[in-house]
């Protein structure tokens, strides 16, 4: 089974920062506002290719 690399856990492991959206060749990944107006990054598992190169860059990893 295809599993996507996971970005965070609990939002406090997430800045927002988009560098794992930024640095996604396949453009998999999109930030999405929250109910409190900050931006999460998703991953869209249709285009991701589980290169995990997001998962590098983040600096909370
Ligand atoms: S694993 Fe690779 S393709 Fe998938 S979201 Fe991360 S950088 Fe993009
Ligand atoms: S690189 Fe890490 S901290 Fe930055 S937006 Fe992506 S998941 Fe969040």
């Amino acid at each position: 089974m295809f599993n996507k690399p996971k970005l965070y856990e609990n939002r406090d492991e997430c800045c927002g920062c988009t560098a794992c959206q930024s640095v996604c060749r396949q453009n998999a990944i999109i930030m999405v506002e929250d109910e409190e107006g900050f931006d999460y990054p998703i991953i869209n598992e249709k285009n991701c290719i589980n290169c995990c190169v997001c998962i590098k860059v983040c600096p909370f990893k």
